[in-house]
């Protein structure tokens, strides 16, 4: 009856070797090599044996489910592991189509809740009722006595061969026997137990080790040779206590991969013997006369057993000897430099992701995460709480000791919380947790996992950075959570005000409650948890930002959130007061496709403080990643939400479409009229260099004024002769609105009326991997002289855009010549190897300065030809 079943998971799963009748029947081969002579089991035991051989991987198949696949899909763990499995072959194969990928993604996640379902399905398969074809219902173990008193034992023994070890001891019990049996035809479940586990592994097969899984899921074509070495192997014998395999034939070189495939999967079984022979140990029981396998210890033991052809398996895989080292280097203060207020926001950041995991879970809005520091005999403490989804003892170790993973996207968290399939971290690169050991080298970290009772609260606890094995353990009494979530302690190595400290800052003049606030209010200013702080003189939590809130606060109560310090100075303030006051007029919202608010910002330049503070004054937006505080975004001022460009989070750029945000860059140039000139040329670079036209910002100077789009156009028109001259000097304004150019020598420049003064290399703010900047694919094949400037390379990647692209297209289109030939004209009067060609320009008080400058000589039409 099992016959038509077992050989069905071969149609369900053709990637996994052979589950059919065969290998149920050589189970028994196996077994009796690994029990030997000595071992004895009685009747019923046999019985119950071979019902759990029969039974343990009939879950693999489609037959297993009597709806079908549709039953498989509504498995709630089948959407999480669809999302992941698309992503994975877009990643691995871009080109392929939506549809064939959502075929191949919808196979494989049927496969892999087949696979993780199997074991948990064979106690329910043996209670299920089939039809038979006449109609007739029938079970797997037909006779209703057995059924009766073996059917559960034998469903629970299969089931077992996919728990740990460790699992296994609830096994070892009082057994009885059937009334009508022998008094000592008692079944020992936990012994049976080992001997179905032991059995199945020693007999090879694809299930047990995950780099087999791996292997099937890459692009077709590799599986097939990775399953190879089986056909290889000879039926294991047994020499003293360890089971031999060897193979029929050498491995050559071109089979290196399934020669290591092998030595994995021998691993696994070594680990098996040996595991289970310290747990009948431990137990005081008769132990199995295997108890590991010959050569698995190393490679070169192992090519004893599976020889190799002229090849050594040596263990060439990447490895980290000093993990501890690693990850000090990576994850701490080498990756994110003296930035202690980042591992605050990391901590902020999973405490954000696990609050919004359980919002998401449960549909209801997001809790809060708390920020609490408080000064304790033994030093600062600093306290990140959240009401989020938790951890359960394995995953609080694994998730925060294993560098460089982060459990969000993992299929075990998606078969856990399927809900969480849509859900969108800031947590991607597995590495934020280890920046606490920035500042801290005692860590605890006490966790609830959601449906779990508070005397499950555990704690990982951190004692002396990464150079000691943390300690997992209960919670005492009253260290438990009483509901799900996380608290991290950290001990601050050094006192927060300090300059070195969290607070970066040792100005005594604010507390530490006030140096506290001030910290965590522009570093979550976008959150969206709400984010509570009690410094040492706060009596209770207090509300700094409420979830999401900045897209309804003032643009006052927003910029003052973003930009001002208690502590800043009067100049600073004044300065800052002009660009609050610019922020209310010129602010806009952004919008992404989705209508979402994605950031409230204005194009500024530095030098627009000059009104206020009589200085300059740095000016920059801020990119939010997840609402908390990442990279920024040059000569503006205001919010974004954004994506991070590194897995630092140190850069980021704005989550919009790059249309959405040159669209915003040309408004905001229809809102400067009354900027003065300095900053509008200065501006009109910035627009430009997000893609914009900004027609009515200048796009280059003149030794009289400015000049934009229409004015430059009309300005070439009258000219035969123009000069391009790069900004190598200083620019001011003065006289109304006169440019005043410096050299670096001190002497005012007298410009004759053909030169255009502008920017020969613009910027361009969009990072390559978003948006590259604009090239002229005409010029792509260029060869680069060995020295001196080329009009066409310099056109190519630099000239083609910015207002210099405006300039010469200007040109271009008013002398009515292409590009290609204007770019012959250009001719570059430069200091180049052993000649210079450079102007001499006029100087305010006699005798001139040498300034590089392109000429372009308008050719005359030749008349009457
Ligand atoms: P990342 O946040 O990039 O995933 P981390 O090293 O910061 O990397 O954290 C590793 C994993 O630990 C996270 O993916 C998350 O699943 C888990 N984790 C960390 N902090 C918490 C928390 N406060 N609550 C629940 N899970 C957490």
């Amino acid at each position: 009856m099992i016959v038509p079943l077992a050989n069905e998971i071969v149609l369900s799963m053709p990637m996994f070797t052979n589950h059919s009748i065969e290998h149920i029947d050589a189970l028994w081969d196996t077994a009796s090599i690994i029990c030997g002579d000595e071992f004895k089991i009685n009747p019923a035991e046999a019985f119950v044996l071979g019902g759990a051989f029969l039974m343990h991987d009939l879950g693999m198949g489609l037959c297993a489910y009597p709806d079908g696949a549709e039953q498989v899909r509504s498995d709630p763990a089948y959407a999480g592991l669809l999302a992941l499995a698309e992503e994975r072959i877009s990643e691995l194969e871009p080109a392929t189509d939506a549809e064939p990928r959502a075929k191949r993604a919808g196979e494989e996640a049927l496969v892999e809740v087949l696979r993780r379902r199997h074991a948990e399905r064979a106690p329910e398969l043996l209670r299920t009722s089939f039809m038979a074809s006449d109609g007739s219902p029938f079970y797997l173990l037909p006779d209703l006595g057995f059924r009766l008193d073996y059917g559960a034992m034998i469903g629970e023994i299969a089931e077992s061969h996919w728990w740990d070890v460790a699992n296994l001891r609830e096994f070892d019990g009082p057994k009885g026997s059937r009334p009508d049996h022998p008094r000592e035809w008692t079944v020992d479940k936990l012994k049976i137990a080992c001997i179905l586990r032991l059995a199945d592994a020693a007999h090879i097969d694809s299930r047990r080790a995950p780099s087999l899984v791996r292997a099937f899921r890459r692009p077709s074509g590799t599986a097939a040779e990775h399953w190879s070495f089986q056909e290889r192997l000879m039926r294991p014998y047994v020499q003293d206590d360890r089971l031999v395999y060897t193979s029929t034939r050498r491995f050559t070189s071109n089979e290196a991969a399934a020669w290591w495939l092998a030595y994995d999967t021998i691993k696994m079984v070594d680990t098996e013997l040996r595991r289970v022979d310290a747990l009948f140990a431990d137990l005081g029981r008769p132990r199995f006369p295997v108890r590991s396998v010959a050569g698995a210890d190393a490679p070169d033991r192992l090519a004893d057993y599976l020889q190799t052809d002229r090849w050594h398996p040596v263990d060439a895989r990447i490895r980290v000897t000093d993990v501890g080292k690693v990850v000090g280097n990576l994850g701490g203060d080498k990756l994110y430099g003296n930035r202690p207020d980042i591992a605050l926001r990391e901590l902020v950041a999973n405490a954000s992701d696990a609050t919004l995991a359980r919002a998401s879970r449960e549909a209801t809005t997001p809790g809060t995460v708390t920020i609490g520091l408080s000064q304790e005999p033994a030093g600062w403490l600093l306290t990140v709480i959240d009401q989020g989804i938790g951890m359960r003892p394995e995953t609080l170790v694994s998730s925060l000791t294993d560098f460089g993973n982060s459990r969000w996207r993992s299929a075990d968290t998606l078969t856990e919380h399927p809900e969480l399939a849509g859900f969108e971290p800031i947590g991607r690169f597995g590495i934020g947790f280890f920046a606490v050991f920035m500042v801290a080298d005692e860590v605890s970290v006490y966790s609830l996992a959601l449906d779990e009772a508070p005397r499950d609260t555990h704690v990982l606890e951190f004692t002396d950075g990464l150079a000691v094995r943390p300690l997992l353990r209960t919670a005492e009494p009253n260290e438990r959570l009483r509901s799900a979530g996380t608290v991290v302690t950290a001990r601050l190595r050094v006192d927060p005000r300090s300059v070195k400290g969290l607070f970066r800052n040792n100005s005594r003049r604010l507390s530490h409650t006030e140096h506290l606030h001030a910290l965590v209010l522009p570093l979550c200013a976008l959150s969206r948890v709400n984010i509570d702080v009690q410094g040492p003189d706060d009596a209770r939590p207090v509300r700094l930002v409420s979830a999401d809130d900045w897209v309804v606060i003032s643009e006052t109560e927003l910029f003052d959130r973003v930009y001002r310090q208690p502590d800043d100075s009067y100049k600073r303030r004044l300065a800052l007061d002009v660009f609050c006051k610019r922020f209310l007029q010129r602010a806009r919202l952004l919008r992404d496709e989705d209508g979402r608010i994605a950031g409230r910002a204005m194009m500024a330049s530095n030098w627009e403080a000059l009104e206020g503070s009589g200085w300059y004054m740095n000016c920059v937006s801020h990119i939010y990643v997840g609402g908390l505080r990442s990279g920024t975004l040059q000569q503006s001022v205001g919010v974004f939400s954004g994506r991070p460009l590194t897995a630092d989070r140190l850069r980021a750029f704005p989550d919009i479409d790059a249309e959405r945000l040159t669209a915003w860059a040309e408004s905001q140039a229809e809102l400067l009229d009354e900027t003065d000139p300095f900053s509008r040329e200065i501006l009109g670079g910035v627009a430009r260099a997000l893609g914009a036209k900004a027609e009515r910002l200048p796009c280059a100077l003149t030794a009289t004024g400015e000049l934009d789009v229409p004015a430059i156009h009309q300005w070439v028109a009258g000219r035969d002769l123009i000069f391009l001259v790069g900004e190598s000097f200083h620019v001011h304004f003065r006289d109304r609105n006169k440019p005043w150019f410096i050299s670096f020598g001190h002497q005012e420049l007298l410009f004759s009326e053909n030169c255009l003064i502008l920017s020969l290399y613009p910027d361009w703010q969009f990072p390559e991997e978003v948006l590259p900047s604009p090239k002229d694919d005409r010029f792509a094949d260029i060869e680069l002289a060995e020295t001196g400037w080329n009009s066409r390379a310099w056109w190519y990647d630099s000239g083609n855009f910015g207002s210099v692209g405006l300039v010469v297209r200007a040109i271009s289109e008013e002398w009515g010549i292409d590009i290609p030939e204007l770019l012959e004209l250009m001719e570059p009067l430069h200091l180049e190897d052993g000649r210079d060609a450079r102007c001499d320009v006029p100087v305010v008080g006699g005798g001139s300065e040498k300034v590089e400058m392109i000429r372009l000589q308008r050719p005359q039409p030749i008349n009457g030809l």
